[in-house]
Order: structure tokens, then C-alpha cells, then sequence
């Protein structure tokens, strides 16, 4: 290698500029580092799967306390926190799975039992939902759920960026490691930078570099698409639109009402495995259309409703369904936060306090603490036990096989 000019030398690098990085970065500047380079292809931040306004955010429930149950929990907390200043709405109806069996009783001892309080989900009948979120169907209320515009959760951190701080326009080919230090490419085989600490949080784009230090991880593109409906006010649609969040099969926003008094209705989000196509689809407007036909069990006219706009991204999703966050065993400072799913509000802000603990710990020992995640104290208090850290970390494929049973999505 050569010396690298003193321009090239930082102490840390992050690869991705959307939610991912965002969170990593703002867990640099928790720690005082600000020699930071952040590097993306984009020419401006989140203009990958984070370019968008509408995501969903509310714990997941299951039938038992599950892997996935728990970290969502205690990530839920943490993301109203971490993303407060960007958090919309007041509370998410996710409807039960079978309405005729719903069992308010069952369901309320199941959640207690989970860990939640009457504080944070309130299992309701469809008449109580009616009062509260507009839609005639029972479920669980978590009155704290909400939504993030998780492009301008970027856009604002990278507006306080220096100039020196971010590099756009540019793609990370390869990354090498020689005399302790993690060296970054260019396409043109060029040294873009070179540094102590290496942050991988380029989605689907960690496969390929993860592979240049002989990492391979089971990573996989779900294509998404989020629809946005326009209906008229005087429309079927209007007399029966929902007040509240929605998520079931299905997810929707409540409408926006525009000047002209039309409607416009966020509704999501297809999912089409093994697919990169980032062009719009009309089949997944209708897919979309019918699922939440289906889910509001609306009798509304399909054509008084019709696709106005649409965001399209490809979601990175592990085996294991469960998102691949802190250090590389065996790499020293290098780090992993990708395979955020469909969960990328919540993962992001967990990852982000953990990679501020995690850091703070090896900046006081003067070393790379790659065969552990620091969480810290506060988050073991909150029930992040060492099993749960274990199921983020990338070790759990370094063997070559997962110590993580597969989970499948909610939805
Ligand atoms: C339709 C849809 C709906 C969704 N709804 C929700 C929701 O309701 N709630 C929720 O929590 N989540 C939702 N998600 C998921 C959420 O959007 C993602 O989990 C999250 O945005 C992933 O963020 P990321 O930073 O990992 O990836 P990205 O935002 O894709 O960022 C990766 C960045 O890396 C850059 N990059 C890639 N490779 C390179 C390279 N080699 N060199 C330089 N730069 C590179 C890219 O340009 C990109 O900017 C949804 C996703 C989709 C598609």
C-alpha cells in the first residue's frame, strides 16, 4: 500500500447514506469522532430504500415471546426516542389475524405476558376501533406507534455534514485490510480513503464487500413497492377511510386531505422476493389495492379510487429474517449494519444506541472488542440479553451456517 495522502486518512468510514449509515453516523458523533467519511453512489443522501416519508413503526406481536418480539420491543423504545424529532401520528391499529377468534381476554393476558402494559397496547373490539382509528375491526392499539419520513431523517443529518465529511457520487468497489487498517476502493481501483474503522451500511451492496474479506452473508433483494392512492371526497372510499395507522396483511397511513378536497392514501407495500426492479408496477398498485380491500373488509368501489404516485425499493432481507448489526469477529474494526428488512425504523434506532455503547467501550480500552457488542448497561436493563445481541451479530453466519432460527415476516 501506499502512505496514504492526509486527506485520505479518517477514523472511521461509513459506506451507505441512508437510514443505516444515518444512524452509525450519528453514533460517531455521540463518541466525539468527526473525522468521518461517508460515502454513497447516491448525489444525495437516501435515495435508496430510505427515500421515503411513510414508514410504519409498532412492536411486532406473536403468539409467543419470540426472538423477534422481544428485540422489536425493546427496539420500538428506542426508535420513538432516537427518531422523535421525525415521529408522526398518534397510535397504529395492527388488526388480529383471525377477527372471528379474537379473544379480547386471551389477548390481553398474552400481551401482558409479553411484556407489554395497558399503557402500550390495548387490545380492542371492533367497536372501540371504530371510535378510535375509523375502521369497524378488532385488533391490538398501540397508541405510541406512529410513522417516519425516514429521507428527512438523512437529508437533516447529512445537512449539519461538512463538506470534507461526505463523498457522494462515488461507489465502493472493494475494501482490503493491511497494517491494521481498512483500505476503501473506488471503481477505478482508486484509494478513496483509508481507516481504522470500517462501517458496511450499503444494504444489499454489503454482500459484495463483505465477500473481499472472505464474508460470506445469506442476503437477499425484496423488491417493495408503496402506493399512493387519490380518491374524492365524495367517494365510497372517503365515507370509509380510516382515522389511524392500519398494518395487517396490508399497511396504510391515514389519507391526507389536498386543497381541492381529494384525498391522497398511503398504502403499502408489495413483496416481491428475488426482484430488483425499481421501475413502478401496476400490479403491484393492484396488489396492493386488493390487499387492503381485503384487510378493511371495504365494500368500496374500485373505480372511485386510483394510483396517484408510488415509491419503489428493494429491501435487504438475511436468511434469517432478522437484521445483521455490530462488529465482525475476527475483522478489528470492522462493522456491519444492514438486512434492516421491513423494519428499517426500528432497527436503525436500536442499532444506533448500540453502536454509541459499543463504541464509547473500545475508545476507553483502546482496542477493537470484535468477539463482543457492547450494548451497555441500559439496554441489558431493558431486557437485551446476551442471546438477543447474539442473534444480530454477522458471527451468527461465520461458521457457515445460522445459529438463528428462521423467523418469517409479519407482513
Ligand atoms: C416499499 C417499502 C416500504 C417500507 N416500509 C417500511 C415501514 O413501513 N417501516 C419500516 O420500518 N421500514 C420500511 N421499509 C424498510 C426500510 O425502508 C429499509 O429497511 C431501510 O430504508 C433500509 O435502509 P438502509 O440504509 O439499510 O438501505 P438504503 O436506504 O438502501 O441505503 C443504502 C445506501 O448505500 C448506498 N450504496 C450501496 N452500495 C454502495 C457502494 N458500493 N458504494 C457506495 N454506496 C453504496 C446506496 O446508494 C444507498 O444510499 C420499507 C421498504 C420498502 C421498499
Amino acid at each position: 500500500m501506499n502512505m496514504p495522502i492526509p486527506s485520505q486518512a479518517y477514523d472511521a468510514i461509513v459506506i451507505g447514506g441512508g437510514i443505516a449509515g444515518t444512524s452509525i453516523i450519528k453514533s460517531l458523533k455521540n463518541n466525539n469522532l468527526s473525522n468521518f467519511l461517508v460515502i454513497d453512489s447516491g448525489s444525495s443522501p437516501a435515495q435508496g430504500t430510505s427515500g421515503h416519508d411513510g414508514a410504519l413503526c409498532h412492536p411486532y406481536v406473536g403468539r409467543g415471546a419470540s426472538r423477534l418480539q422481544r428485540l422489536s420491543m425493546i427496539a420500538f423504545n428506542e426508535a420513538k426516542q432516537v427518531w422523535a424529532k421525525h415521529w408522526t401520528g398518534k397510535g397504529v391499529l395492527h388488526l388480529a389475524r383471525n377477527a372471528e377468534n379474537h379473544d379480547k381476554s386471551l389477548m390481553s393476558e398474552r400481551l401482558l405476558s409479553q411484556g407489554f402494559s395497558f399503557d402500550n397496547a390495548q387490545v380492542v373490539s371492533a367497536d372501540e376501533a371504530k371510535v378510535l382509528c375509523g375502521v369497524s375491526l378488532a385488533g391490538t392499539f398501540f397508541p405510541e406507534g406512529g410513522w417516519v419520513n425516514l429521507k428527512k431523517i438523512c437529508e437533516d443529518l447529512f445537512s449539519d455534514l461538512t463538506n470534507q465529511q461526505t463523498m457522494m457520487r462515488c461507489t465502493v468497489a472493494k475494501i482490503a485490510y493491511r497494517d491494521k487498517h481498512w483500505i476503501v476502493y473506488d471503481e477505478q481501483q482508486k484509494i478513496i480513503g483509508v481507516t481504522p474503522r470500517l462501517f458496511l451500511a450499503n444494504g444489499l451492496g454489503v454482500k459484495a464487500l463483505a465477500a473481499c474479506a472472505g464474508i460470506d452473508l445469506p442476503l437477499k433483494p425484496v423488491r417493495g413497492q408503496l402506493s399512493t392512492f387519490r380518491f374524492k371526497k365524495e367517494s365510497s372510499w372517503a365515507k370509509c377511510r380510516p382515522k389511524a395507522a392500519i398494518s395487517g396483511k396490508a399497511y396504510c397511513l391515514p389519507p391526507i386531505e389536498m386543497s381541492d378536497g381529494s384525498f391522497q392514501w398511503m398504502v403499502g407495500s408489495s413483496y416481491d422476493e428475488n426482484e430488483d426492479d425499481l421501475s413502478i408496477w401496476d400490479q403491484s398498485h393492484q396488489e396492493n389495492l386488493s390487499l387492503i380491500q381485503e384487510m378493511l373488509e371495504t365494500e368500496c368501489d374500485p373505480s372511485e379510487i386510483e394510483p396517484a404516485d408510488a415509491f419503489v425499493g428493494i429491501r435487504c432481507v438475511a436468511s434469517d429474517r432478522l437484521p445483521i448489526m455490530g462488529p465482525v469477529k475476527g475483522h478489528p474494526g470492522l462493522y456491519i449494519l444492514t438486512s434492516l428488512g421491513s423494519r428499517g425504523v426500528m432497527w436503525s434506532a436500536l442499532a444506533h444506541q448500540m453502536f454509541t455503547e459499543h463504541l464509547a467501550e473500545e475508545m476507553r480500552h483502546s482496542a477493537f472488542l470484535d468477539t463482543r457488542f457492547f450494548a451497555g448497561a441500559r439496554l441489558a436493563g431493558l431486557g437485551l440479553s446476551e442471546d438477543l445481541v447474539s442473534a444480530l451479530l454477522p458471527a451468527r453466519f461465520l461458521a457457515g451456517t445460522s445459529n438463528s432460527k428462521p423467523i418469517l415476516p409479519s407482513g
